[in-house]
């Protein structure tokens, strides 16, 4: 699923980790990659435009040059325009207030329509929804019977046309009265939403013709259903793999019957699949399910920001990055830069607050691998001990606030208490004291330098 595209992304994002600072070339070169990456998937152009714009004027702005990593904030940036350019929030199926909900749905032949109509029918019927399916394509020789074998899968009733009775546990009767012939799909779906109501289901999905290519014929018999039948949904399924010509197959459709939702089909495939990725923004309509397979179990709600974690490769990693945000507030890394700027030095009480920061943020092994250059140290990293850190606090715990915030002035006898207190040996204290002295000077360096702060008095 967007395999390429997704290796593209990462590969680009590669570059920029671990960069201290951003540059604006920096920035535009990753626009650049970014842009091609998504032409080359298919990517419709004018999203690609609005998407690249977007990343690149967040890129330059203030919430990078402030950030703790600046690539990675990038990473982040890029994410959320995706999910943006997915649809935002994920939406769910709108039931009707008054039962039955009636589910058109609507695509080309081939799409995937069929057999999602029966992947849907079991996913509501798992939540304790009591769907019927209705075959009101009879444009295909076999579609009434492909529906009713998908059904029998699915342990749902289908209603269809022709013989009356068929399929499913509850065989329903379409008597043929009226006016009006079996072979009339608009009739079809009317009789089947008139079923359900009889018959107490509470939800219809009524599958309707599709053709090779939009036409008018197609379109009108799509309109009559719609009119006669009123859905709470008309959802229209695209096949991911047709790749550019996705775009105006859902504009065509859009303006045919229009849709409140899209299915996308296929995403199994090894398409490209980018221009499936534009339909919900070039239409303004929700992507709301992913048919992943033949079966009738390979269906999925589609949450956008999932999708875009996913093509993005990164889902653990933004994680952490919102988790940084929300352990890392304002106040507590203005407060530091502000301290660093009026020359004071860092003390115990800065690094118990900073530990606290980084404990809310969880596990502290997959903190660090996120950090600039970790990459390079995977050794040392695997042979951290988070207990170490625990054994630095507790002696930091054991200290008075005079002493934390005067480490120079713990002598002898402060060192042993402090020792005893947190059940280490005095030689532990001392290395702690040592080391953060060290790093109170390197700090000082940094100043003079210019730099800026990074994590003083960690251990290890
Ligand atoms: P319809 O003409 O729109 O009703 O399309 P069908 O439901 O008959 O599907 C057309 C073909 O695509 C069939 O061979 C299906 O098995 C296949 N198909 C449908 N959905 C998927 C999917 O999500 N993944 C894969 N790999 N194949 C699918």
């Amino acid at each position: 699923m967007f395999t390429s595209l997704s290796d593209r992304l990462t590969a680009t994002f590669k570059n920029l980790r671990g960069k201290g600072r951003l540059s604006e070339s920096d920035v535009n070169a990753t626009v650049r990659d970014i842009r091609m990456a998504l032409l080359d998937a298919d990517v419709a152009l004018p999203v690609v435009k609005e998407f690249t714009r977007g990343v690149r004027e967040r890129a330059l702005g203030s919430e990078v040059s402030q950030a703790l990593n600046p690539g990675q904030q990038v990473v982040k940036i890029v994410n959320d325009e995706l999910v943006q350019i997915l649809g935002g929030e994920t939406r769910q199926l709108r039931l009707a207030k008054t039962p039955p909900t009636v589910i058109m749905l609507a695509g080309l032949q081939g799409s995937g329509k069929t057999t999602f109509a029966g992947k849907l029918a079991k996913l509501l019927k798992d939540q304790g929804h009591y769907p019927l399916l209705v075959a009101a394509d009879l444009q295909r020789p076999n579609a009434v019977t492909q529906l009713e074998v998908v059904a029998e899968r699915a342990e749902v009733v289908c209603f269809a046309p022709e013989r009356g009775n068929i399929g499913g546990h509850d065989a329903v009767t379409s008597s043929g009265e009226g006016t009006q012939s079996f072979g009339d799909p608009v009739w079809v779906a009317k009789a089947g939403v008139g079923q359900a109501k009889v018959r107490g289901y509470d939800v219809v999905i009524v599958d309707t013709a599709g053709r090779l290519a939009v036409d008018e014929n197609l379109m009108q018999q799509a309109r009559d259903i719609r009119d006669e039948i009123q859905p709470d949904e008309v959802l229209f399924v695209i096949d991911a793999m047709i790749g550019q010509a996705a775009v105006d197959t859902a504009l065509a459709f859009q303006d045919g019957v229009d849709f409140t939702g899209v299915v996308l089909s296929k995403l199994d495939g090894d398409a490209r699949g980018g221009a499936a990725l534009s339909v919900a923004s070039v239409t303004g309509r929700p992507i709301m399910y992913a048919s992943v397979g033949e079966q009738t179990k390979d269906i999925e709600v589609f949450h956008p920001d999932r999708m875009a974690s996913r093509i993005l490769d990164m889902g653990d990693v933004l994680t952490l990055i919102e988790q940084a945000e929300k352990a890392f507030d304002r106040r507590q890394a203005a407060e530091m830069h502000r301290k660093f700027m009026a020359e004071e030095d860092f003390t115990f009480t800065d690094f118990l607050e900073q530990m606290a920061a980084i404990k809310k943020m969880g596990n502290l092994k997959s903190l660090l691998q996120m950090m600039p250059g970790m990459g390079q140290m995977k050794d040392q990293l695997n042979a951290l001990d988070e207990r170490e850190f625990d054994r630095v606090e507790a002696m930091v715990r054991s200290m008075t606030p005079f002493e934390r915030t005067h480490p120079k002035q713990i002598n002898g006898s402060r060192r042993a208490r402090i020792a005893r207190g947190s059940g280490v040996s005095v030689s532990e204290v001392n290395q702690l004291l040592e080391r953060f002295q060290g790093a109170q000077k390197m700090m000082r360096q940094m100043r003079r330098g210019g730099g800026m702060p990074g994590m003083p008095g960690m251990p290890g």
